[in-house]
């Protein structure tokens, strides 16, 4: 089935947030309705496997666009090397609180921890996002180079030197940089 998704973030709550894109220099919301959720979710569970137990009631569907925003925000914030927004920070934490940290034995003299709640779809958002905040290398975390791209992904290459969302944008970006050198010359 073909969608309009990029997956590129190398990390759900990215390509959660990369759910917003920018075409032609305007922006454009890639989920506009409860069903383009639903379709975004069966996509983006091929890239990330945690999404596949999870569904999306319709009801929740305005609090993922208010939680969508929240994690732009504050991964933003990140970047910019400023302090969230604490009423992102209070939206994150009020859909965290419908879960429980919950611990299993999986062996002898060996544990795992999970958190697990109500679910909803909203909590597994603001888990992956907590765990990308918490224990992920945020130097990592960048908005895409090109300054008319606003998708953010986690650099994983080895380098540590991704800039760009993807090798298309890259070439985008230096063809309007070589126009407007030439347009000044
Ligand atoms: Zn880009």
């Amino acid at each position: 089935m073909s969608n309009p998704f990029v997956f590129v973030g190398e990390n759900v709550a990215l390509d959660f947030v990369n759910t917003e894109i920018m075409v032609r220099n305007q922006p454009r919301d890639l989920l506009a309705s409860p069903a383009d959720l639903h379709v975004w979710k069966s996509a983006a569970q091929v890239y990330h496997p945690e999404l596949s137990t999870i569904n999306f009631d319709d009801p929740v569907f305005q609090q993922a666009i208010t939680l969508r925003g929240a994690i732009r925000r504050i991964l933003k914030s990140v970047i910019k090397a400023e302090s969230p927004p604490s009423s992102d920070m209070e939206i994150l934490n009020h859909i965290l609180a419908a879960g429980h940290l919950h611990l299993e034995a999986t062996g002898v003299g060996q544990f795992s921890q999970r958190y697990i709640g109500k679910e909803n779809g909203l909590l597994t958002l603001a888990t992956v996002t907590a765990t990308l905040l918490t224990q992920y290398d945020l130097s990592r975390l960048h908005q895409c180079k090109n300054e008319r791209c606003i998708l953010m992904f986690y650099d994983t290459t080895k380098s540590g030197t991704r800039r760009w969302c993807t090798p298309d944008c890259q070439n985008r970006a230096r063809s309007i940089e070589h126009y407007q050198k030439r347009r000044g010359d």
